[in-house]
């Protein structure tokens, strides 16, 4: 369910900017980071578990995404921005509206946004329907669903959502995958701490209590199995209810 809820979010919520830190969103992408944790927390307090994995799935998301759309791998951070799931941090370093970020860039026939040789501050790409709004300046998402690329302007952006992904960016998709991953595990042990082990256990399915039926029958097979020797020959193994 967390992750059927993790990748609706690019169905639901497919050109809402912050949700997949596209156009600089980054304050509003991590607003909906923290307030999605205290939303999480919240309804495993109170119960509603199916909701509390909603939550989790979508800001997940999220979070996700930040590695794979900004310029933090390029920036060469090894560590996750654990400021995006902290509301007492400020983000900073960010990448002023009116800055250029990229430069356009030809290299055999083919045109794409580069990000400028010094740039230091975070930026992410824009990602649009038509009409297009980037300003100039910005780097491109990019992709066939990106109005900012397209004919005549190449298909290039600076994501790392693939491998294959354009403009010498793919290649560090496992990079950024690995780093999102780190900062997973890092908000998923936020919420533990802010909750308590039964709650955290079952958000991810794994109940403490005893499940009705599941463990009685597979504590009896075991049984059966160690005080009748026969039972281990494998046609007489029947299977596990
Ligand atoms: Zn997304």
């Amino acid at each position: 369910m967390i992750c059927y809820h993790n990748v609706m979010v690019d169905v639901t919520h497919a050109f809402s900017a912050q949700h997949h830190f596209d156009n600089e969103k980054f304050n509003e992408g991590k607003k909906l980071i923290t307030d999605g944790m205290d939303k999480t927390i919240n309804d495993m307090k109170n119960g509603k578990f199916d909701d509390a994995r909603e939550a989790l799935g979508e800001i997940l998301h999220t979070l996700q995404d930040f590695y794979s759309h900004s310029n933090w791998i390029e920036l060469k951070n090894t560590k996750p921005y654990s400021e995006l799931i902290d509301p007492n941090k400020k983000l900073t370093n960010l990448a002023e509206k009116s800055e250029e970020t990229c430069v356009e860039l030809c290299r055999k026939g083919s045109c794409g946004a580069e990000f400028r040789k010094d740039l230091k501050v975070l930026t992410s790409g824009y990602f649009e329907l038509l009409p297009v709004n980037k300003p100039k300046g910005k780097c491109s998402h990019g992709g066939i669903s990106d109005s900012t690329t397209g004919l005549g302007k190449s298909w290039d952006g600076i994501n790392k959502d693939y491998k294959e992904s354009n403009n010498g960016h793919g290649v560090l998709h496992n990079t950024a995958s690995n780093l999102a991953t780190d900062a997973t595990v890092q908000l998923l042990e936020n919420i533990w701490k802010k909750t308590d082990n039964s709650k955290f256990l079952r958000l991810v399915g794994l109940h403490e209590e005893e499940p009705a039926g599941a463990w009685r029958t597979s504590l009896h097979f075991i049984l059966l199995t160690s005080r009748y020797p026969d039972a281990n020959k494998p046609d007489e193994m029947g299977t596990m209810e």
